[in-house]
């Protein structure tokens, strides 16, 4: 009997042939290592994606093996983004900015076979390079260069390699149940872990993701990902941008406010997304620049908590709608984006402010819950916080190698955040279990500190910590930057908080710094604060 609807497996390679057959001449913008811009379109994209696949197989890998990357936001990212996972390889991108240590750990871990790397990174790879007995190839991104061949012996070149591949290589037919691409989370604590995704929950991922009430890409939108490719798959927009067939910016190394301004405003950028950190830089440069970036109407935020300052100032100086969203490299990584339901649209502007700073709701095909300590689920009322869990098609089960899945007896996935959830599944994280301050038993949100220290005129940015305490175990202890041209006074600021929280959770002290140590992807490293200023309320005897 045949099957009443046809059986298609979801495919990555799917996702690029669709994009190249209908949106071939959509443009692709590529901002290179170099500065220069190079423009390519999806229908060459596809071209280049498979003489890539096709050279791979040539380099005798086989379906499974890993690729690794380690890349700016660019063309030939792109192409590998859809090369190497449609010849059944795995695309494992890499974060550039891991110690040598952890950088070693990752490509073992991982076992790559091949690792292409950007002109930026050439040293990096060539000091890891003698340490990883896996590794086979090393191809630079970009055409030959000789001085880079005397860095690496061996060195191959994308470019020349491209030529020897084949624009007709037919996309191979593949289990969609198969590894597409390989991320590793951040690891604070501990060893990062990989997570890879399937061709068939990246595709479910970007099916949904894509749409009304989420991304909501379109084949008219100019899209400009800030988020890294080495970030959770850039936030799934290179996969989203095929499927709608819309045209995509990528910006290369310059992420700073001035360099992103310039961008949007030259190629008519229509949406753009990224962590807070990148919207700060972008606010700051947007105030001291005439750059017209009126075409960009929305931008969403996720990675961490949207400042609601910078909500209001986007909205009320630029015309911008930041759209907030959260995720982990776990899930793929969106769980959550805030769109308004039809019910908002008459509360006032206030009230849809305060909805919107909350992290949104799950769209179809995860689904959300809060427990207690005894994993029993608490209410969604919008008041009770507990565990934050998650499950659903592009969830992670297992970490990539593990013998046992990371699931609670019942299925679900906890993903470390304590949070808030209504009826209507708009959920609100309070904070990451291992940032909150135990106070004398009870618990303080950093997000809550931040975000009032944030609203203060004199500071540029703010990170709570608990710092220990010989009386309440832990007090929170904000650390603060100050904005540009301003002082922060310490007892000025404490005051601030006065009346905005209950008394017992204002911060015991504050620490004015001229930058907050930054991960790659623009997170800020609590942990390397907790290690230099963990002890401050014991050593100043600030401590009451
Ligand atoms: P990563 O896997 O590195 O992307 O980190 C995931 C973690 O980032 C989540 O578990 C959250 O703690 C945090 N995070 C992501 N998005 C948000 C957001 N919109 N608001 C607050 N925290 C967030």
């Amino acid at each position: 009997m045949p099957h009443a609807m046809m059986q298609m497996p979801l495919l990555i390679s799917g996702l690029i042939a669709h994009a190249a057959r209908f949106h071939g001449d959509t443009e692709i913008v590529s901002v290179e290592t170099d500065g220069q811009i190079t423009r390519s379109n999806w229908s060459t994209v596809e071209r280049n994606a498979r003489r890539l696949a096709n050279v791979l197989l040539k380099l005798g890998l086989v379906p499974g093996d890993r690729c690794g990357t380690i890349a700016w936001n660019n063309l030939r990212h792109l192409e590998l983004y859809f090369g190497v996972p449609g010849a059944g390889m795995i695309c494992h991108t890499i974060n550039p900015r891991l110690s040598p240590r952890t950088l070693e750990f990752v490509l073992r871990d991982a076992a790559d076979r091949i690792l292409f790397v950007d002109r930026t990174f050439l040293s990096l790879a060539a000091d890891v390079l003698p340490k990883l007995e896996d590794l086979q190839h090393v191809v630079l991104m970009g055409p030959r260069d000789d001085e880079a061949a005397a860095q690496i012996k061996g060195l191959l070149f994308y470019d020349e390699l491209l030529e020897t591949g084949s624009a007709a290589f037919p996309w191979p037919d593949l289990d969609e149940t198969a590894m597409s691409s390989l991320c590793y989370t951040s690891g604070t604590t501990g060893h990062p872990k990989g997570v890879a995704y399937t061709h068939r929950s990246t595709l479910l991922h970007t099916l949904v993701v894509g749409g009304t009430d989420l991304m909501a890409v379109s084949a008219r939108d100019t899209v400009l990902p800030a988020v890294p490719m080495f970030h959770v798959n850039a936030w799934g927009v290179p996969y989203i941008a095929a499927r709608q067939g819309a045209r995509l910016v990528l910006p290369g190394p310059f992420l700073d406010g001035d360099s992103l301004a310039r961008l949007i405003e030259a190629e008519g950028v229509t949406l753009s997304l990224g962590v807070p950190t990148i919207w700060m830089g972008l606010l700051a440069a947007l105030r001291n620049s005439r750059t017209d970036v009126s075409k960009m109407k929305r931008a969403i935020v996720g990675g961490s908590a949207l400042p609601p300052t910078m909500l209001a100032a986007f909205r009320d100086e630029f015309g911008i709608e930041l759209i907030h969203a959260w995720g982990m490299t776990e899930t793929s990584p969106v769980g959550t984006l805030n769109q308004l339901k039809s019910k908002h649209l008459t509360l006032g502007t206030a009230r849809q402010a305060e909805l919107r700073l909350g992290q949104g709701r799950p769209p179809y095909g995860v689904d959300l819950r809060i427990v207690g300590k005894d994993g029993r689920s608490l209410p969604h009322d919008g008041v009770t916080d507990g565990k934050l869990q998650i499950r659903g098609h592009w969830i992670v089960q297992s970490y990539f190698g593990a013998e046992e899945d990371a699931l609670t007896p019942d299925g679900w996935f906890d993903t470390g955040d304590i949070a808030t959830l209504d009826a209507d599944g708009f959920m609100v994280i309070r904070d990451r279990a291992k940032d909150l301050t135990k106070s004398g038993g009870e618990w303080i949100s950093s997000v809550e500190l931040e975000n009032i220290a944030l609203a203060h005129p004199d500071v540029a940015n703010a990170a709570a910590i608990g710092a220990k305490h010989p009386k309440w175990d832990e007090r929170p202890v904000i650390v603060a930057v100050p904005a540009t041209g301003r002082i922060i006074n310490e007892n000025n600021l404490l005051a601030w908080f006065d009346g905005k929280i209950p008394h017992w959770q204002k911060p015991d002290a504050i620490v004015v710094v001229d930058a907050l140590p930054l991960g790659a992807t623009g997170k800020v490293l609590k942990n390397q604060l907790r290690d230099c200023y963990a002890n401050i309320l014991l050593q100043d005897q600030r401590a009451k």
